[in-house]
């Protein structure tokens, strides 16, 4: 595999903070996971954009585990206002408290000690305003 290959491009992306993905150039779609070729046309000119990182919850589920292994945590299909579904995780709530249809907002966080795409609630934040 080239090192320079589109797994790797995302992966610098995310140690610099920024979620990029790609969009093909011949049917403007937007492409998740990274790759070499649009699987929807199979053009190869794909374009790297940073995400807007905005996001709708498509399916969330909650996974048991023991308090002293981290506790329950949540696994969430996020639909991204680009148009691609990301697997992700939905942080800074009840992993319970997580519905269909909750509107998110991606950021870099840890993913088992490496850089990855969370997702946290976008709604009001409570630190700002309201005085
Ligand atoms: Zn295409």
């Amino acid at each position: 595999m080239p090192t320079n290959g589109p797994d790797t491009i995302f992966r610098e992306g995310l140690s610099e903070g920024k979620i990029n993905i790609q969009k093909c150039t011949d049917c403007n779609r937007h492409i998740f996971f990274p790759r070499v070729h649009c699987p929807h046309c199979y053009a190869s000119s794909l374009e790297w954009h940073e995400a807007t990182g905005k996001g709708i919850v498509y399916s969330t589920t909650v996974v048991h585990r023991k308090p002293e292994r981290g506790g329950d945590y949540n696994v969430a299909l996020i639909d991204l206002s680009e148009g691609v579904r990301m697997m992700s995780r939905v942080e800074g709530i009840a992993p319970a408290e997580v519905s269909i249809g909750m509107p998110v907002i991606a950021f870099v966080g840890d993913v088992d000690g490496a850089p990855g795409v969370l997702f946290k609630p976008s709604e009001p934040m409570k630190e700002l305003g309201n005085e």
